[in-house]
């Protein structure tokens, strides 16, 4: 297998200092034995999947569209370096006409059978200026496909970063607002709670080739930082934050909805409320109902 897999040439397309910091990243993880490296990118259509692919191996792997024409499959890209592989899958975007696509979520699934997922790298744009239903209908049709567990291996990728703010707001302040507020939506719609949100890291990324370079010639955020390798060191710390990578097995793919295995207690549940609440209550009414004296309107009456 791994014979098969190309040697990662993309990575001679960056900045030299920015090769450096990558090549130190992929030493971390093998020093962790980590030699391998899947990650899942997922997201709307048109938000920059395919471009961050592309920013990330250097490469131009995967096509790219200003409309949406996305093909209907995933593809992988595999690339290896000095005994470390990577394999980034590319999907299509999950919504069609205000919907989630389910049809391109069951082939993404089954794409995805016997491999493992070592980071979720969910793409939205940083440029948008609400959240809605639909990121919250994304946020949910992968908690249902993968388990909420994914979450602890996500990285949320922000495109489009070279941006101005509109009304002079602060950079900083749009970035943390937007953060948030997608955090927020993604939270309700992955039924996660509040510190497993804010626990997924946000990251920038700016895949126009008209991105801003510093002196060493590296692709920089509007805040000069150089955003290939931060975003490269975000999703190593995710994958050495200690939780598991998710398998995609015949059992996720068509066993139980993985977020449901508690919902088994609900008939207990019921019996049990039964049992010791119901069923008492009724005792003591029907006895109250007997012992009741008659009211004293009635006894008044009848004298
Ligand atoms: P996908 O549908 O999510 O895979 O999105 P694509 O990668 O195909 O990108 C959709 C459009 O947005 C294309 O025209 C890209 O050139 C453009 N695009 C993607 N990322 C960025 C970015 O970070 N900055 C800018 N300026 N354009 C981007
Ligand atoms: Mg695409």
């Amino acid at each position: 297998m791994a014979s098969q897999v190309r040697e990662w040439a993309g990575i001679n397309t960056f900045a030299p200092a920015t090769q450096t910091k990558l090549l130190e990243l992929l030493g971390k993880l093998k020093q962790e034995n980590v030699n391998t490296l899947t990650i899942l990118v997922m997201g709307k259509g048109g938000v920059g999947k395919s471009s961050t692919v592309n920013s990330i191996t250097g490469e131009r792997v995967v096509t790219i569209s200003p409309f949406q024409s996305e093909g209907p499959r995933p593809v992988m890209v595999s690339r290896s370096r000095a005994g470390f592989t990577l394999n980034i899958i590319d999907t299509p975007g999950l919504i069609e006409g205000g919907y989630i696509n389910d049809l391109a979520l069951d082939i993404i699934k089954r794409f995805l059978l016997n491999k493992t997922i070592d980071v979720l790298l969910y793409v939205d744009r940083l440029d948008a200026y609400r959240v809605d239903n639909l990121d919250k209908l994304v946020a949910k049709a992968i908690t249902d496909t993968f388990g909420k567990r994914i979450w602890d291996k996500a990285v949320i990728a922000l495109s489009h970063a070279q941006f101005s703010p509109p009304d002079g707001l602060p950079y900083d302040e749009f970035f943390s607002k937007r953060s948030e507020a997608l955090l927020k939506v993604i939270r309700s719609g992955a039924r996660l709670k509040k510190d497993e949100a804010s626990a997924i890291p946000v990251v920038l990324v700016e895949n126009s080739g008209r991105c801003n370079k510093n002196e060493n010639d590296e692709k920089v955020l509007p805040d000069g930082t150089a955003w290939i390798p931060k975003l490269v060191g975000t999703i190593t710390q995710v994958t050495l934050n200690g939780s598991e990578s998710i398998h995609v097995d015949q059992k996720l793919i068509e066993g139980p909805n993985p977020n449901q295995t508690g919902k088994l207690w609900i008939p207990l549940i019921f019996a049990l409320q039964y049992l010791l609440v119901i069923k008492p209550i009724r005792g003591f009414i029907k006895k109250d109902v007997a012992n009741e004296s008659r009211p004293s309107w009635e006894t008044h009456e009848s004298d």
